[in-house]
């Protein structure tokens, strides 16, 4: 049987920038690279922070996800 658990995920925007030469697969417009500053809580203890990364589109504001 499973038990729940209470994880806080706190998230800080740290930078944002344009990504050149990219462009929306939707819409076709510039592509927004955005970095956050990850803080999971669990049971009042902070884990070590991380970044986490993610683009969207300016133009439809979706979110887009990157391979290589
Ligand atoms: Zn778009």
């Amino acid at each position: 049987m499973g038990v729940f658990h209470i994880v806080n995920q706190r998230e800080k925007l740290v930078s944002r920038e344009g990504l050149k030469g990219h462009g929306c697969p939707r819409c076709g417009g510039p592509v927004l690279a955005m970095e956050f500053d990850t803080q999971v809580v669990v049971f009042c203890v902070p884990f070590p922070h991380k970044i986490k990364r993610r683009f969207c589109c300016v133009v439809c504001s979706r979110r887009l996800t990157y391979s290589h």
